[in-house]
């Protein structure tokens, strides 16, 4: 399928967000309250005015009077055809209904832009095997490396849903316990390796009932839409925390997320198959058909002052397990998913050094500085911006996500003080 044309011209255009994307998403112009549009070139269509208006409407009542997506999610997977259809069609070319939809449209540049849903509760895989890889030969060795369970469950934690932040969200440097390796007693100060990781996360739209496992072709139809994610995280302090229970306040400063959902249907055209198994998976986590996305994602470092640099260049493709996957093993011991999770993937490293996805892995656990605008990085610094891109390339059109941007601030002078 090509470019869908709209009426709206940058829809047409270089965009990320073209008539086949829709993304879904929670903005408010200044002096309003925040409410769910889609985004559509360089506008946002205001579904909460549409609805008002009874330009659109669904038989299970009003979804678009609260500022989150959970409503909508929650009417499930026909709903959300449904939904596509009826706007693609208000904003194709030649829509009739043109003079009515065309002053619910809001300039992108004049918006400000929310967290997209009320996360009910986020979970962390660790299930991108390049990263595992690396980072298991940086802690334990190149022969521990990866962990005997890798290549046959995705790992995962639960991480908070408290510290999940939208794109353009300040993230400040955190204190923390560590104990380096020249030193006998841990200490409490500001840690001085601080890191992304270049992850997409996985919505989940639609719940399971406590007590029963779903497959993961279920699973899939569970998941509304992806987002960009950066799990924040410190590695000094994960260091010297994660055995034997995992990471925990390492990775719960802030996940700042992208603050467009692309819904799955978006997706459709770019399916491709996780990488062959090295070890046969158990039935119950086989994937029965190719249930990755071919999506194209790099990420910029901007110092204070200065220039970005592309510091990394990957693709979601390189996943071991994709999200139905992870999906699926997250409820076989029965437990229950929730309309409004959201499921980190594991951080995205390709082969080849330029495309890994932190930079712990970049610099190598900084043995190996490297090179960007104005200086060199082991780890972020003080008010340096990162910033997650990413897209799905067909010939004439792509499927974009916005950015999903945080700068470091400065850790606080003393954590326990306040004004
Ligand atoms: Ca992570």
């Amino acid at each position: 399928m090509g470019l869908i044309r709209s009426w709206v011209a940058s829809a047409n255009d270089d965009t990320d967000f073209p008539l086949n994307n829709l993304p879904c998403g929670v903005f408010s112009l200044q002096n309003q309250e925040p409410r769910c549009g889609m985004a559509i070139g360089d506008f946002i269509v205001d579904l909460t005015a549409l609805e008002e208006d009874g330009i659109i409407g669904f038989a299970e009542g009003p979804l678009f009077d609260v500022p989150f997506w959970n409503e909508a999610m929650e009417a499930g997977p026909a709903v959300w055809a449904e939904l596509r259809a009826t706007v693609s069609g208000l904003l194709a070319e030649g829509s009739s209904q043109r003079a009515q939809v065309e002053p619910h449209l809001v300039p992108r540049a004049k918006a400000a832009l929310h967290l997209p849903f009320l996360v009910a509760e986020y979970t962390d895989f660790y299930a991108g095997r390049n990263h595992a890889v690396n980072v298991g030969t940086m802690f334990r060795g190149a022969e521990n490396a990866l962990p005997p369970n890798w290549l046959h469950i995705p790992i995962g934690y639960n991480g908070r849903a408290s510290s999940v932040v939208v794109s353009g969200t300040d993230v400040r440097r955190p204190w923390g316990q560590v104990k380096s390796p020249e030193h006998d007693l841990p200490a409490f100060q500001p840690s001085r390796r601080f890191d992304i990781e270049l992850e997409m996360g996985a919505v989940v739209g639609q719940a399971s009932d406590h007590g029963y496992p779903v497959t993961v072709a279920e699973a899939e139809e569970m998941i509304f839409g992806y987002v960009l994610l950066n799990d924040w995280s410190a590695r000094d302090i994960q260091a010297w925390e994660y055995q034997p229970l995992g990471p925990f306040q390492a990775k719960a400063t802030a996940t700042t997320i992208s603050p467009w959902i692309v819904m799955r249907a978006a997706l459709e055209p770019f399916r491709v198959s996780t990488p062959a198994r090295e070890k046969p998976l158990l039935p119950h986590l086989a994937e029965p058909k190719p249930m990755l996305y071919n999506i194209e994602l790099e990420v910029g470092l901007t110092p204070a002052g200065g220039a970005e640099t592309v510091i990394a260049r990957t693709n979601y493709a390189e996943m071991y397990y994709s999200a139905p996957q992870q999906l699926a093993h997250h409820t076989t011991s029965g437990c229950a998913m929730n309309v409004g999770d959201l499921l980190g993937s594991g951080t995205i490293s390709g082969l080849a050094k330029d495309s890994r996805g932190s930079l712990l892995e970049l610099s190598w656990g900084g043995k190996e500085p490297f090179a960007v605008a104005g200086g060199t990085r082991s780890f972020i610094e003080d008010n340096d911006t990162l910033v997650l891109r990413g897209a799905a390339r067909a010939e004439d059109y792509r499927i974009g996500f916005g950015e999903c941007a945080g700068k470091v601030i400065p850790a606080l002078a003393d954590p326990y003080k306040r004004n």
